[in-house]
C-alpha cells in the first residue's frame, strides 16, 4: 500500500450521513433566522480592520513628511491618530468577539437541540442495527468537531476574511499595480487548497467512520465481556480490534498526509509576495507613481495580511471537518425518514395480523415465514426451544425490527412507517430489562405518559394492578420517593413491577411481554400475570413464556421452533396432541 493509497471503508451499516445539499439548506434557514447578527459583526469587523490600516497608513506618511522636513506638529498628530486607530480597533475588536461568540453559540445550540430531538425519536431498531457505538461516536466526536468549527473557526473567518479584503483594497488604493505581486501567490494558494479540498472531505468521512466503528467494536467488547471469555474468544476479539485500530490508524494517517502537504505549500505563497511587493514598489517609485512613505505603507500591509490570510485558509480544513461532522449528525434524523407521522389507518384495534414473515439480524435467517392472527383481548403465550425466534417474533409484533418480507399489522396498521408516537399506543414490548430512571417514583411511572402532571390516583390505581401499592406506600416518601442510581436502589423484582405499571398506564392495543416478570419468584409472578390480567382486560397479549403455567392460563399456545410456528392451539388441544408442547408440560411437571 502506497502513502496515498485512500484506506478501505469500513463495512458496517452505520446510521446515514445526510447529503451535501440537505446541509447547505440547513445553514441557509439558519443563515436567514441569524442573518440580522452575522451582518452586525461582519460590520463591526469591518470597522476594526479599517482602524487597523491608519498605522501603516501614517506610518507612510510620517516617513515622507520627516524627508520633505515638514512641521513637527503635524508627524504628532500622525502618531496621535496611530495610537487612537490602535484604541479603536482594540475596541471594536473586543466588541465583535463578544458579538460573534454569542452567534456562534446560539447557532450551535439549535444544531445540538435538532441533534438531540432526532436521537430521542430514533427507531430502536435501527440504533440496534446501527450500535450504539456510532451514535456515541456522533454526540462525542462529531458534536466537538462541530463545536470547535463554530465556537473558533467561524469567528476565525469572519475576522480574517473582512480583515483580508480590507488589507487588498487599501492596496489597490495605494496602486492596482501592486495586486499584481499577489498573482502566483493566488494561483498556488488556489491549486493546492483545490487539491487538498477534493480529498480532504472523503478522508475525514472514512476517519469518522472509523472512529464510530472502533467505539462499537469497544462498547461490544466491554458489554460482552463474560460472554467473550465464557467462550474463550479474548483472542479473536482481540484480533479485532487491532484491526479496527489499524483501521482508524490508515484512516487518519491519510488526512494528516494531505495535511503536509497543503500546510508548506501555503507557507511558501505566504512569503513569496512580501518580496515581489517590494519589488513591484519599487518599481513603482522609480517611475514616480508611489513615493517612499507609500513603499514603506505597501510593505506593512504585505506583512499584516499574512496572518489573517493564514488563519483563514486554516480554516478551510476545520471547516470541511464541521460540515463532515454536521453531515452525520443532521444524516441521524434521516434515520427515520421512513417514518410517516400521519395518522396510522383505522383498523379494528388489537388484532394483530402476522403474514409469511421472514427476518434475520444478520444475512443469517432467523424467522422462516411466520402466520400468526390474533384477535382483540386474546392471549397467547409462546413458547419454544432457546433461540428459536420467540423474542425476535416479540419484537416485530413491537415494531421495534422490520420484517425482510411479508408484513405484520398492528390494530390493522402496518407498523413500517409508522411514527414512534403512534406505535407506542398500539404495541408495547416489557422485556426483562428495565431502566429506573433516577427521579421520584411517580416521575418514572409517569414516564408513560405524554403528560408530566399526572393525578397520583391514577398512578396508585396502577401500582395496585400489579401488587406494587404496598411496597411503594411503605416507602419513606411513597409515589415522590427518589430512586435511581445515587438514590435509593430497588431490587429487580420491583423494577420489573414499575416497569409493568409503566405499561398499565400507557395502556397499548397489544402488549408484548418478554419474560417480563422472570425476577420474580413463582408465585408472585403468577398471582402478578393474573392481576395483570384483570387490568388488561380487552387488551391483546403475546407472552414469552419461560414458566409454563403462563401458558396453561393463556387463550391459546403457539410452539416457536426454528423459527417456525410447528404448534399452536389451547392448552388442553396440545396436551391431547402429544406434540412438542405435550412432551414440554410432561417434562415440566416432572412427570413421563
Ligand atoms: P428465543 O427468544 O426463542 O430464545 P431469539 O429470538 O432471542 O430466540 O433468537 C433467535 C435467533 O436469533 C438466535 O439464533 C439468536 O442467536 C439470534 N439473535 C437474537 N438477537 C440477535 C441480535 N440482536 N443479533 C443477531 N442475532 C440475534
Amino acid at each position: 500500500m502506497t502513502r496515498t493509497a485512500e484506506p478501505p471503508v469500513p463495512a458496517r451499516a452505520l446510521l446515514p450521513v445526510a447529503p451535501p445539499p440537505m446541509v447547505w439548506s440547513r445553514l441557509r434557514v439558519l443563515g436567514r433566522r441569524h442573518g440580522g447578527a452575522l451582518i452586525t459583526v461582519i460590520g463591526l469587523y469591518a470597522l476594526a480592520a479599517l482602524a487597523a490600516l491608519v498605522p501603516p497608513w501614517m506610518l507612510g506618511r510620517i516617513i515622507d513628511a520627516v524627508r520633505a522636513s515638514a512641521d513637527p506638529e503635524r508627524i504628532d498628530l500622525m502618531a496621535a491618530l496611530i495610537v487612537g486607530a490602535l484604541l479603536c480597533h482594540a475596541g471594536l475588536t473586543l466588541v465583535s468577539v463578544a458579538l460573534s461568540i454569542r452567534f456562534g453559540e446560539a447557532i450551535l445550540a439549535e444544531l445540538r437541540e435538532a441533534f438531540v430531538r432526532a436521537v430521542l425519536r430514533l427507531p430502536l431498531g435501527t440504533v440496534e442495527r446501527a450500535g450504539s457505538g456510532d451514535l456515541m461516536a456522533r454526540t462525542g466526536r462529531d458534536v466537538g468537531h462541530l463545536s470547535h468549527t463554530v465556537r473558533h473557526s467561524i469567528p476565525v473567518m469572519v475576522v480574517s476574511g473582512v480583515t483580508v479584503v480590507v488589507i487588498f483594497g487599501a492596496f489597490t488604493a495605494l496602486h492596482p499595480a501592486l495586486l499584481l505581486a499577489w498573482l502566483p501567490s493566488a494561483a498556488i494558494i488556489w491549486t493546492s487548497t483545490r487539491w487538498y479540498a477534493r480529498r480532504a472531505p472523503a478522508g475525514y468521512l472514512r476517519e469518522l467512520d472509523t472512529y464510530s466503528e472502533l467505539t462499537q467494536g469497544v462498547t461490544d467488547t466491554v458489554e460482552g465481556a463474560h460472554t467473550l471469555e465464557a467462550l474463550g474468544r479474548q483472542d479473536r476479539q482481540r484480533e479485532r480490534t487491532d484491526a479496527r485500530v489499524r483501521g482508524s490508524y490508515l484512516a487518519e494517517r491519510y488526512t494528516l498526509w494531505l495535511r503536509t502537504v497543503w500546510y508548506p505549500t501555503l507557507e511558501f505563497s505566504y512569503l513569496l509576495p512580501t518580496a515581489v511587493t517590494f519589488l513591484v514598489a519599487a518599481y513603482l517609485h522609480t517611475q514616480g507613481a508611489l513615493t517612499v512613505g507609500q513603499i514603506a505603507t505597501a510593505m506593512f500591509l504585505a506583512v499584516q495580511v499574512v496572518r489573517p490570510l493564514d488563519l483563514l485558509i486554516d480554516q478551510v480544513d476545520s471547516l470541511m471537518m464541521g460540515f463532515t461532522s454536521l453531515r452525520r449528525l443532521i444524516g441521524v434524523e434521516l434515520a427515520e425518514e421512513d417514518v410517516d407521522a400521519t395518522t396510522a389507518d383505522r383498523g379494528t384495534p388489537g388484532t394483530v395480523e402476522i403474514s409469511n414473515v421472514r427476518f434475520g439480524y444478520t444475512d443469517t435467517e432467523v424467522l422462516h415465514g411466520v402466520d400468526l392472527t390474533l384477535v382483540p383481548g386474546e392471549r397467547l403465550a409462546m413458547v419454544g426451544p432457546s433461540g428459536a425466534g420467540k423474542s425476535t417474533l416479540g419484537k416485530l409484533i413491537a415494531g421495534i425490527h422490520t420484517p425482510t418480507s411479508g408484513s405484520v399489522r398492528v390494530g390493522g396498521t402496518d407498523l413500517t412507517g409508522v411514527a414512534p408516537e403512534i406505535r407506542r399506543e398500539k404495541t408495547i414490548l416489557l422485556s426483562q430489562e428495565s431502566h429506573v430512571f433516577r427521579g421520584t417514583v411517580a416521575e418514572n411511572l409517569a414516564l408513560a405518559l405524554d403528560r408530566e402532571a399526572v393525578d397520583h390516583d391514577v398512578l396508585w390505581r396502577a401500582l395496585a394492578a400489579v401488587d406494587a401499592d404496598a411496597w411503594v406506600r411503605s416507602l419513606p416518601d411513597g409515589l415522590d420517593t427518589k430512586v435511581g442510581s445515587g438514590e435509593l436502589v430497588l431490587d429487580p423484582a420491583h423494577v420489573q413491577q414499575l416497569a409493568l405499571a409503566r405499561v398499565v398506564l400507557a395502556d397499548p392495543e397489544v402488549l408484548v411481554l418478554d419474560e417480563a416478570t422472570s425476577l420474580m419468584d413463582p408465585r408472585s409472578a403468577r398471582h402478578l400475570e393474573r392481576s395483570l390480567a384483570g387490568v388488561l382486560e380487552g387488551r391483546t397479549v403475546v407472552a414469552i413464556a419461560h414458566r409454563l403455567h403462563t401458558a396453561h392460563d393463556a387463550d391459546r399456545i403457539a410452539v416457536v421452533e426454528d423459527g417456525r410456528i410447528t404448534e399452536s392451539g389451547t392448552h388442553d388441544e396440545l396436551l391431547a396432541a402429544g406434540g412438542s408442547y405435550a412432551a414440554l408440560w410432561h417434562a415440566w411437571h416432572g412427570d413421563t
